[in-house]
């Protein structure tokens, strides 16, 4: 199961900027990380800037005002650009377009990225659909539906980006999100990765194997372990004969 995860109020702001405009297209950036899953960590949500190209079926973001957030996640929190978001409205889309797939691809493909984020919207009465797509490399235009893991702690970055961001800022008019639809994850445990510390496992036969021509290293290792005090690797009977073989070739080469 892919997810995203996202702030509770992030979430709810992307809601109230497209019910602010129920019969064009609006849009914004998120910034954040990947997991070590490979799937998005939302850490701060825009909307859309004064001169960004809003359409009926078209957005494009004001590049002068992403940049400027851009610089103001980054410099403040080392937070990257990972995604977009925009509204289908009241279109009959819940799904990317053809155009905005292939904005997807180009942006990964031209930056050299493993995976970018979309999220859409559509409105459904006085609620809003808020969905995730998650485009990587390997793929391209065969992008992932994703569902949602909400954070509902207080965003801890949002006022001091907020505040960098200054009069620019976009503020919704709409003040309550409403939503219709939301796909959360189901098994709250299926995202938790405890990484466990075990023992490094060493294949001593493919050291042997492949230490033809660095001898002298490999047997310092192996000596270490033969005489020491730490035995890191579990020896049977062939790895072992394979073993006392080379340490007998240095013997013989001193
Ligand atoms: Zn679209």
């Amino acid at each position: 199961m892919k997810f995203a995860t996202i702030f509770k109020e992030d979430q709810e702001y992307i809601s109230r900027c497209i019910l602010d405009y129920p019969h064009i297209e609006t849009g914004g950036d998120f910034f954040g990380f990947w997991n070590n899953l490979g799937l998005p960590v939302i850490q701060y949500v825009t909307g859309q800037g004064k001169n960004s190209n809003q359409q009926v079926t078209f957005f494009q973001q004001d590049l002068k005002y992403l940049l400027k957030v851009s610089n103001a996640a980054y410099q403040s929190f080392g937070l990257q650009h990972i995604g977009s978001w925009h509204s289908h409205h009241q279109l009959n889309l819940a799904q990317p377009s053809g155009h905005d797939a292939q904005t997807m691809v180009n942006a990964i493909n031209k930056n050299g990225l493993n995976q970018f984020f979309m999220i859409l919207g559509n409105i459904q009465g006085d609620r809003t659909t808020v969905n995730g797509f998650l485009f990587d490399k390997e793929n391209q235009r065969r992008y992932f539906e994703t569902r949602w893991n909400i954070l509902h702690e207080k965003n801890p970055f949002k006022e001091t980006i907020d505040k960098l961001v200054g009069e620019d800022l976009y503020l919704p008019q709409t003040t309550k999100a409403k939503f219709a639809d939301l796909k959360l994850i189901n098994n709250v445990k299926a995202e938790t990765i405890v990484l466990e510390s075990n023992p490094e496992k060493i294949s001593i036969k493919k050291d042997v194997e492949s230490s033809q021509g660095n001898i002298e290293k490999l047997a310092h290792q192996k000596f270490c372990t033969f005489c020491g005090k730490k035995l890191w690797g579990v020896l049977n009977d062939e790895t072992s004969s394979k073993i006392i073989n080379v340490t007998e070739m240095i013997k013989n080469k001193k």
